[in-house]
């Protein structure tokens, strides 16, 4: 059978990593597209492992060339997308794919699949606790956290364009409610 797409898009901090790894352990014959961006590696990033790593030059040639399934430029010189070869490597491979894009990027594959995907929106159970989470997860300065929060407002409003939206207020119960939509929607 026909692998599926599973499109997850949240305001940052809401606790999508966290539900897609959880995912991502169970049986449920998932991987996970790693996109393109031409931001530079954070950390320990390596390329082709949580993004492949482009200059905005090749990201730009590239978009040219029509290899993006859908991209984005956040502000100047900074994009993120999904590379068509990347869908296609993992579909010819059998699996499901399970994609964590920005709200624009989420509706677009959406809609370039349709019935063959489902998208899903992780909504933190307010500003207050989002502001929480962010602090709490220690990796982004007080000014980072404000931007992503102002952020946040603007993608609040994307949630009903969603197939389903999960509340991530209990943890265990927002991870059991995602892995029933999911089994489901792979079982239709
Ligand atoms: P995102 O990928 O949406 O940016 P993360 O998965 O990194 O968010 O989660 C942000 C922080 O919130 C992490 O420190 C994570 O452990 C924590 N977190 C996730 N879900 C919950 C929850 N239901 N209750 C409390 N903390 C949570
Ligand atoms: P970060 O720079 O923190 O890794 O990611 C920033 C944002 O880019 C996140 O909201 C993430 O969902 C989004 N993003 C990551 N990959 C893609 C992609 O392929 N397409 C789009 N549209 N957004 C992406």
């Amino acid at each position: 059978m026909a692998g599926k797409l599973i499109i997850f898009s949240a305001p940052s901090g809401s606790g999508k990593s966290t539900i897609i790894n959880y995912l991502l352990q169970q049986d449920l014959n998932l991987c996970f597209s790693i996109s393109a961006t031409s931001r530079e590696p954070r950390g320990t990033e390596q390329h082709g492992v949580e993004y492949y790593f482009l200059s905005p030059e090749e990201f730009r040639s590239r978009i040219e060339a029509g290899h993006f399934l859908e991209h984005e430029e956040v502000y100047t010189d900074r994009f993120y997308g999904t590379l068509k070869s990347e869908v296609e490597r993992l579909l010819a491979k059998g699996y499901n794919v399970i994609f964590d894009v920005d709200v624009v990027g989420g509706c677009n594959i959406k809609s370039f699949y349709g019935d063959r995907a489902l998208s899903i929106f992780i909504q933190p159970p307010g500003i207050e606790e989002l502001k929480k989470r962010l602090t709490g997860r220690g990796t982004d300065a007080p000014e980072v956290i404000e931007s992503r929060i102002a952020k946040a407002e603007f993608e609040l409003g994307f949630a009903p364009r969603f197939d389903v939206v999960i509340i991530n207020d209990v943890l265990e119960k927002a991870q059991e409610e995602t892995l029933k939509v999911i089994k489901d929607f792979l079982a239709k």
